[in-house]
């Protein structure tokens, strides 16, 4: 099926004279069939995205997690104009640092304080460090496989990256609590902190939920051998619950990292805490040109408002269940045989016996050209914008696409 995306290539092409690979990072075209999916976007609303071709879409990936309300939701487009209006960056942050700080407060049960950043990488470094100044141990534990940011520390590639810079780093598998265990027990002296997202969502993998009693057995080694647990909830973050993703799956972190969905696409991270990291964490240098600025903390406040007043969670959530049993559904009508993982609110679907996601790659390239932007590899993010007839057009089209994957197998 045709694609008319020749304004994306010719922008790829300007791209890739003034930009080192066009497009770097987790956007990069590299892991999209060419030819199937755009590279550059004009808009969005609610939950469809226009490219710069004119080709519609519904968009699954929700700018891999930040839109969580939809594209230009009025409420939080209304509260960013007026702020930008007065103005974003001073000398000084506006009285919005306070409201905000107090809102996360307020909505997370173990959180006394809260600090902001820009990107989850600022703060999901930053907590492993408040993990250092507060127990002035050196050592920290993370899933491997885990993505945590660009850091040194945690970068998945190894280009530019020291020994030295991973020299403190442990790793363990995912929900697997004996490793944990052996582990903390030969080191606690010297770990800091652990840190885990509240479920595996890694990329190239189906996503895995944390077995009974994982996280609570987190919890108890983290309490007996005074180490910090930090919660990186950049990804999940007000998708599965407005307390954040430990509510959600019944643990109680010490510090958690939010970023994507805070602020409905404007560049704002947080990390809240409890009292007893207060002190470590004003003796952690932080700060950065744009940390105070005031347009994406009156959208996060907006953000986390609507997604309260429209029942966001719930909807995200009934709506992934939509999707994912409509999917389940259309694959066996065509003998194939899928598995959806993840919470409804972050789904994601990959083929049995398709190990390197080749099938997926078919599949997610032919619901590209028919108007469905998901990714082969990457976990999706259901929005509180999506509608019932948003899934059902999804489902209709995938029906279309397993048969091409069908074919193919
Ligand atoms: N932690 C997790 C779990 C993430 O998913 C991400 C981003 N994908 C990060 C940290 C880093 O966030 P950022 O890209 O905003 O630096």
């Amino acid at each position: 099926m045709a694609v008319q995306l020749s304004r994306t290539f010719e922008l790829f092409e300007r791209a890739m004279r003034v930009v080192p690979g066009g497009i770097y990072g987790h956007q990069t075209p590299a892991l999209l069939v060419p030819g199937s999916y755009p590279y550059f976007f004009a808009r969005g609303d609610g939950s469809h995205v226009w490219d710069v071709d004119g080709n519609e879409y519904i968009d699954y990936l929700c700018s891999y997690g930040p839109i969580v309300v939809g594209h230009c939701h009025p409420a939080v487009e209304e509260a960013v104009l007026r702020q930008m209006r007065d103005g974003n960056c001073f000398n000084a942050p506006t009285p919005l640092w306070i409201e905000l700080a107090e809102h996360l407060v307020e909505l997370t049960p173990f959180a006394d304080w809260a600090v902001f950043a820009k990107n989850g990488s600022d703060v999901c470094t930053w907590a492993v460090e408040v993990a250092r100044a507060a127990t002035g141990r050196r050592k920290v534990v993370k899933a491997a496989g885990a993505y945590h940011g660009t850091h040194a520390w945690c970068s998945p590639l190894p280009a530019g990256i020291t020994d030295e810079d991973r020299a403190n780093v442990l790793e363990v598998p995912w929900n697997d609590l004996s490793a944990l265990t052996a582990l903390v027990t030969s080191e606690s002296s010297a770990i800091a902190a652990i840190i885990l997202t509240p479920f595996r969502h890694d990329a190239f993998h189906d996503s895995e939920l944390p077995v009974d009693g994982y996280l609570a057995g987190v919890r108890r080694l983290c309490d007996q051998h005074g180490i910090v647990f930090i919660l990186d909830d950049v990804r999940a973050g007000f998708r599965l619950h407005l307390g954040g993703s430990g509510e959600y799956f019944g643990v109680r972190p010490d510090l958690a990292c939010y970023c994507k969905a805070i602020a409905n696409g404007y560049a704002l991270s947080a990390c809240v805490g409890r009292e007893a990291f207060r002190n470590a964490a004003q003796d952690v240098f932080f700060t950065g040109s744009y940390f105070t600025s005031g347009v994406p903390m009156a959208a996060a406040l907006a953000c986390l408002r609507t997604l309260a007043a429209e029942d966001g969670i719930a909807r995200m959530d009934a709506l992934g269940r939509r999707l994912c049993e409509g999917l389940d559904r259309a694959a066996r009508a065509h003998d194939l045989r899928v598995t959806t993982s993840g919470p409804p609110a972050l789904p994601f679907m990959s083929f049995a016996d398709d190990p390197g996601q080749s099938l997926n790659r078919v599949f997610c390239a032919a619901m590209a050209e028919r108007g469905i932007y998901l990714h082969p590899h990457h976990n999706w993010f259901m929005s509180a914008a999506h509608t019932e007839a948003d899934i059902d057009r999804t489902v209709d089209r995938a029906e279309q696409a397993f048969k091409i994957v069908a074919a193919e197998r």
